[in-house]
C-alpha cells in the first residue's frame, strides 16, 4: 500500500509518499511560501531535487501541485492517483481527546477544531491540509496522527501544573507534551535495538532537534515529558527558552516595553541557543564552529543546552526510579557528538561510561556507551514520517 504522509505548517507543507510494504520512500519534498508566492520541492527516490516556483494561494493548490508532481509522466513516482491508498496527517494538538491515531471523519475534524485554542498556529493549518486532501482525494481514507497522543498516558502528578485546579477543569491547562510520534517510534526501536523487553523497561528518549524534548517511557508508556501546554516548556531549544521563572515575563515586558505577544515572541523566536549565543545561530553546526574558534557565548549556549538535558535525564531517572537505556535522536541527538559527550559527562553517577570512538560517529543507529556501562546509551535516528505511515496502515488495513 502507498501512504502519502502530510505535515502542514501555517505556510508550508512537507510530504512523503511511502510504500508501506517495503517502507521505502518513493518521493518526498515540501511546499513553501504558501499564501505568499509558492515553491515546490519534489524529489523522486534516486533522482535529483526539482524546484518549481508557482503560485500557491492556499494549501489546496499546494497539495494539487504535489499530486501533479507525483503522477508526472516523466518524473512521477506513481502512474495515477489510484496508487495513493491512504493519507496520514500529522496533527499537532489533540488535547485530551486523542490518545491514539484515528481515521478522519466529521467527528474527528470537530474534535481537532475544538483543540485549535491549544494549538493556535498549527491546528488550523492541519485542518486546512485535511480539508484540501479530502476535496482532492475524496475516496482515499485519511488518518490523523497526533503529536500529543503518546503522552496521554502520563499520570496526573506528571501533567498537572501547580495552578488553581479550576483552570484545569475550565480550560484544560495541563502538560500535554509534543514530538509524541518520535518518542513513541524511538522508544520502541530502542528496546528492539538493545534487546530490552519494552513492556518491562525504563527508557529515556532525548529528542534533540531545533525543537527539543525529553520523555520518560516506562513499560512502553510515556510517564513524563518535558514540553507542556505548548512546545515552549522544558529544554533550551534552537530559539525557544524552555523553562524559565514565569516572573521573567513581566520583568521583560516592563523593561523592554513589550505586550504579552511581544514577550511570547521573544521566548519562542529569539531565545534558546540563538539568544544565548548573542543571535549568532540556532544551528549547532555554527555554534560548534564558533566555540572551537573561542567564541564564549557559543560555548555558553552549548553548555546551557547540554546541562539542561542532563538535569532532565536525572529527574526522569528519579521519576522512574531507575533507567535501562537512554536514546539520543533528532538533528542534534543524531549528529552532535560534542553535545552527547557533554550530556553524558554528568551521568557518571549512574554508572554510565561513554565509548568515545562510537560517539564520534554521526547519524547512525549505534550504542555509544561501553560494554560495561550500567545503563545503555544509544543513538536511534527518528523517522516521524515512517511512524505516521505505520499508524495509518494499522488503521486503514
Ligand atoms: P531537526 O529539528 O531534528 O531537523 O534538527 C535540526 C538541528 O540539528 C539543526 O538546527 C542543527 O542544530 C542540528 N544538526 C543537524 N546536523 C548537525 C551536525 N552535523 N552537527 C551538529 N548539529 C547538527
Amino acid at each position: 500500500m502507498n501512504v502519502l504522509v502530510i505535515n502542514c505548517g501555517s505556510s508550508s507543507l512537507k510530504y512523503q509518499l511511502i510504500n508501506s510494504d517495503t517502507e521505502q520512500v518513493l518521493a518526498k519534498g515540501l511546499c513553501e511560501r504558501i499564501g505568499i508566492d509558492g515553491r515546490l520541492t519534489y524529489q523522486k527516490a534516486g533522482c535529483d531535487k526539482e524546484i518549481t516556483e508557482a503560485p500557491m494561494p492556499t494549501h489546496k493548490e499546494a497539495i494539487q501541485m504535489v499530486l501533479d508532481a507525483l503522477v508526472n509522466e516523466k518524473t512521477g513516482a506513481i502512474a495515477s492517483l489510484t496508487e495513493v491508498n491512504a493519507v496520514g496527517h500529522r496533527i499537532l494538538h489533540g488535547g485530551e481527546k486523542f490518545a491514539g491515531s484515528f481515521i478522519i471523519n466529521d467527528e474527528v475534524i470537530k474534535a481537532v477544531e475544538d483543540c485549535c485554542d491549544l494549538g493556535p498556529l498549527h491546528n488550523p493549518a492541519n485542518l486546512i491540509g485535511i480539508n484540501a486532501c479530502m476535496e482532492l482525494m475524496p475516496n482515499v481514507p485519511m488518518v490523523g496522527v497526533f503529536d500529543t497522543a503518546f503522552h496521554q498516558t502520563m499520570p496526573e502528578k506528571a501533567y498537572l501544573y501547580g495552578l488553581p485546579y479550576e483552570y484545569y477543569e475550565k480550560y484544560r491547562i495541563r502538560k500535554y507534551g509534543f514530538h509524541g510520534t518520535s518518542h513513541s517510534f524511538v522508544s520502541k526501536r530502542t528496546a528492539e535495538f538493545l534487546e530490552l523487553d519494552l513492556e518491562n523497561s525504563k527508557i529515556i528518549v532525548a529528542h534533540l532537534g531545533n525543537g527539543a524534548s525529553i520523555s520518560a517511557v516506562q513499560d512502553g508508556k510515556c510517564v513524563d515529558t518535558s514540553m507542556g501546554l505548548t512546545p515552549l516548556e522544558g529544554l533550551v531549544m534552537g530559539t525557544r527558552s524552555g523553562d524559565i521563572d514565569p516572573a521573567v515575563m513581566e520583568y521583560i515586558a516592563k523593561k523592554e516595553n513589550l505586550d504579552m505577544a511581544g514577550v511570547m515572541n521573544v521566548l519562542n523566536k529569539k531565545s534558546g541557543v540563538y539568544g544565548l549565543s548573542g543571535g549568532l545561530s540556532s544551528d549547532f553546526r555554527d555554534l560548534e564552529d564558533a566555540m572551537n574558534k573561542g567564541d564564549k557565548k557559543a560555548k555558553n549556549a552549548i553548555e546551557v543546552f547540554s546541562y539542561r538535558v542532563a538535569k532532565y535525564i536525572g529527574s526522569y531517572v528519579a521519576a522512574m526510579n531507575g533507567v535501562d537505556a537512554i536514546a539520543f535522536t533528532a538533528g542534534i541527538g543524531e549528529n552532535a557528538p560534542t553535545v552527547r559527550k557533554m550530556v553524558m559527562s554528568y551521568l557518571g553517577y549512574l554508572g554510565i561510561t561513554l565509548d568515545e570512538e562510537a560517539n564520534a560517529k554521526r547519524g547512525e543507529e549505534m550504542v555509544i556507551s561501553t560494554a560495561d556501562s550500567k545503563v545503555k546509551v544509544a543513538v536511534i535516528p527518528t523517522n516521524e514520517e515512517l511512524a505516521i505511515c505505520r499508524e495509518t496502515v494499522a488503521l486503514v488495513k
